[in-house]
């Protein structure tokens, strides 16, 4: 078994959305075809993932570097002991030949989308839909179904704080009970006003989070911090710079409330750091390193043996994303809920039908790997690879 060809296209996220930092109109989302030369049903087996949501397309490092080391790798150099399916673990490594460490930027987005394909492709071998596989690899039963929350609460050219509440009672009639907003992209009693309109929807502070993505500077951080203490939120997100752990401390000692962080974080070193100097508290705070943003799965589970070791239960991980992969990763994995962003991020973001299970809740379908092929959405995209 081998792999015969990898293929990647950059696709323009759809929305024109912006949270506190960036305009998401310009982000690129890249998908990766991984051909092997396993026939089922007249077509050669084909294991699909793309880098997560919310950056950009990776196709020059992703041609330059890693696809052609993948292709390159000497027969049964990417498979398992047994022969019959891919061996992640070894493909990272091999994709990583020659890159010094440090620097986890763009590259671990890159190797991502290849990574994860790889487990595409052994759920795809096996028939069985990805949280299987990712489970059984790890020793552990997949969850039926996942909490889910939806992300959105963007800040939109006219009328922003007028809409949000519209917005927020849309998700709610799509079956979400809980919600995240976008904090930092207005004075900040103007956000104060968006908050208190997303209370009256969400019913209570425990529903409702808010994300400043590291737009804050300490004083700033704290200011906020005091004004929504009271509300009791579900959560404080990414206040400062991903990598200020000092800030990200500081933040908690005089917030009290839960936080959370780790979007922006790309490999088990900066996870590290996190756990020691950043305050973190086990049993309350939430993580959301995303296995597409930082090298794939394989880290990702690392990360999570990093948090266990100091003490973090995984059911305080909350993957950034809001998409398939995280589903299925979360469900195989045991994490404590994943994202959606229901309408945006288009055409990656959100669950295909027969996912929404109402009530706050999604599960992965029986569909085999992670089902990109189920999501509507999709569907001219995965043409534009794969024909
Ligand atoms: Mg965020």
């Amino acid at each position: 078994m081998r792999i015969t060809e990898i293929r990647e296209l950059s696709v323009p996220l759809q929305g024109n959305i912006a949270n506190a930092l960036v305009n998401f109109s310009e982000h690129t989302v890249s998908l990766v075809a991984v051909y092997t030369d396993v026939w089922r049903g007249g077509r050669p087996l084909v294991g699909l993932a793309f880098n997560s949501i919310g950056r950009y397309a990776q196709g020059g490092l992703l041609r330059e570097r890693f696809i052609p080391r993948l292709l390159a790798a000497e027969a049964g150099a990417l498979l398992d002991e047994g022969g019959s399916a891919f061996d992640p673990a070894r493909a990272l490594r091999l994709m990583l030949r020659n890159e010094k460490p440090g620097g986890h930027g763009d590259r671990a987005a890159a190797v991502a989308a290849l990574e994860l394909a790889l487990w595409d492709l052994n759920a795809k071998l096996r028939d069985e839909p990805a949280c299987v596989t990712i489970a059984r690899h790890f020793g552990r039963a997949p969850a039926a179904d996942m909490e889910v929350y939806a992300a959105g609460g963007y800040y939109y050219p006219r009328d922003s704080t007028g809409r949000l509440a519209d917005e927020l009672r849309g998700l709610r009639e799509q079956g979400y009970v809980a919600f995240k907003i976008k904090i930092g992209g207005a004075p900040l009693a103007q956000d104060v006003e968006r908050v208190e309109a997303a209370l009256e929807v969400a019913r209570g502070g425990r529903h409702l989070a808010v994300d400043a993505n590291g737009r804050f500077d300490l004083d700033t951080a704290l200011a906020y911090a005091e004004r929504l203490q009271p509300y009791g939120l579900r959560w404080y997100e990414e206040a400062g710079d991903p990598l200020d752990y000092a800030l990200q401390r500081r933040l908690i000692e005089g917030y009290g409330g839960c936080v959370a962080t780790g979007e922006n974080l790309f490999s088990c070193a900066d996870v590290r750091n996190l756990l020691h100097f950043g305050g973190m508290r086990p049993g309350v705070d939430v993580f959301q390193m995303d296995a597409g943003l930082s090298y794939g799965l394989t880290e990702y589970a690392q990360m999570l043996a990093l948090m266990e070791a100091a003490g973090f239960d995984r059911r305080q991980a909350h993957p950034h994303g809001g998409h398939l992969i995280n589903l299925h990763i979360g469900a195989g994995l045991g994490l404590g809920g994943c994202e959606a962003y229901p309408g945006v991020f288009q055409p990656f973001g959100g669950y295909p039908p027969g996912c929404m299970l109402g009530n706050g809740r999604v599960r992965p379908t029986s569909a085999p790997g992670f089902g990109l092929e189920e999501k509507p959405e999709l569907a001219p995209v995965l043409r534009q690879l794969l024909d």
